[in-house]
C-alpha cells in the first residue's frame, strides 16, 4: 500500500479553494545547471517529457547562457529541437542578453525569462553591472522579445536577503519589480536565493507588492530550502494570493555535496501540500515522484524530496 492508495493527503480545503496553483517547474534548468557531471541531451529531453506527462504545464527547459558559464546547458538548442511542440505545455528558457535571445529565437523558444538582482552586490557579481545599470542591459532583450509576441518573465534574486549585504528592504524589491514591469516583463519571480526568508517576511513582501499596484496574479515565488523554510514560505505566499510557485522535481539543484548549490523547493513536496489544501495543480504526484526516482538513479544519489522518499512503496504491517 502506498500513500496515494491510502487516500492521503486528506484534503481540508483552504478558504478560497477550489482554485488552481500553477507550478513553474525549474528542474531541467535551475536544477540541472548545478550538476557537475554533464548529462546526455537525450536524458534531458526525456526528463522534460516525463514532467509534461506528469501534468506540469510550465517547464523551464534550459538556458541560453554561454557554455563557459554553465557547461551543463551548452546543448540548449539541441534540447529545444528535441521537444515535441505542445498546446498544453509551455517551455520557457532563460536568456542573459540579446545574443542569448537570438539563440533562443533560432531554437524556436516561444517565451523567455531574464534574470535581475535586487541588490547592488549581486548585480555586480552576477551581471557585472550596478543595480541601476542592469535595467539598461535588459531593455533591448525585453523589447525585442515583446515585439516577437513572447511573454517575458523577470526573475529577481536576493529578494529576502543577500550574502554580502544582509537584509533587503521591502521597498527595494518593490522598486525592482517596478523596473521590470516598466521594461515590459509580463510576470515576475521573486527569489529567496539564499533561503533566509521566513513566512511573515514573505507575507509582508507580497502585501507590499500588492499595495504598490503589482497584481499578485503576475507574481511567482521561488524559495530555497537552505534553512528549511521553503515550503512554509511558499504556503505563506499562496495564502496571501500568489498563484504561481517555482519548484524543482525531486528538489534538484540541492546537491548536498556542492556548497554553492542551495536546495530548490521540491515540486513533490509543494504539490503534496497544495493538494491537501484543496488546490488543483494538474500534477499526478505518483507519476512525478516516479520521474524523480528515475532521475535520482541516473544521478546516483537519493532524491532531496521528502515526499519522494516517503512514497517509496512500503507495507503496512
Ligand atoms: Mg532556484
Amino acid at each position: 500500500m502506498n500513500i496515494a492508495e491510502l487516500g492521503l493527503p486528506m484534503v481540508i480545503p483552504a478558504p478560497d479553494a477550489p482554485a488552481r496553483v500553477t507550478i513553474w517547474e525549474v528542474g531541467p534548468r535551475d536544477g540541472l545547471q548545478n550538476e557537475a557531471e554533464i548529462l546526455p541531451t537525450a536524458i534531458k529531453i526525456e526528463f522534460i517529457e516525463r514532467l509534461a506527462v506528469a501534468g506540469l504545464s510550465i517547464i523551464e527547459a534550459t538556458s541560453f547562457v554561454p557554455a563557459r558559464w554553465v557547461p551543463q546547458l551548452a546543448d540548449a538548442a539541441e534540447v529545444m529541437a528535441g521537444l515535441s511542440p505542445s498546446a498544453s505545455v509551455r517551455f520557457p528558457v532563460l536568456v542573459p542578453n540579446e545574443r542569448g535571445l537570438n539563440l533562443a529565437l533560432a531554437a524556436g523558444a516561444q517565451e523567455i525569462a531574464v534574470f535581475g538582482s535586487v541588490t547592488e552586490s549581486f548585480a555586480r557579481k552576477n551581471l557585472n553591472r550596478t543595480y541601476d545599470e542592469q535595467w539598461a542591459m535588459f531593455e533591448p532583450v525585453v523589447a525585442k522579445a515583446r515585439a516577437e509576441d513572447m511573454s517575458v518573465r523577470g526573475y529577481l534574486s536576493m529578494c529576502f536577503g543577500d550574502p554580502w549585504e544582509g537584509p533587503v528592504a521591502l521597498e527595494r524589491v518593490v522598486d525592482a519589480v517596478g523596473h521590470l514591469r516598466d521594461l515590459g516583463c509580463t510576470e515576475f519571480s521573486l527569489g529567496d536565493t539564499i533561503g533566509v526568508a521566513t513566512p511573515g517576511h514573505v507575507r509582508a513582501l507580497m502585501i507590499a507588492l500588492r499595495d504598490s499596484g503589482i497584481g499578485l496574479d503576475l507574481v511567482g515565488i521561488h524559495c530555497h530550502d537552505t534553512y528549511g523554510q521553503a515550503l512554509a514560505n511558499t504556503v505563506a505566499a499562496i495564502e496571501v494570493g500568489v498563484r504561481t510557485v517555482d519548484s524543482s522535481a525531486g528538489g534538484l539543484g540541492g546537491c548536498p555535496y556542492a556548497k554553492s548549490a542551495t536546495g530548490n523547493l521540491a515540486t513533490e513536496d509543494v504539490v503534496y501540500a497544495l493538494h491537501g489544501m484543496g488546490f488543483d495543480t494538474g500534477v499526478d504526484l505518483s507519476a512525478l515522484a516516479e520521474t524523480s526516482r528515475w532521475m535520482s538513479d541516473i544521478l546516483g544519489r537519493p532524491s532531496q524530496s521528502r515526499v519522494v522518499r516517503a512514497m517509496q512503496p512500503y507495507s503496512v504491517q
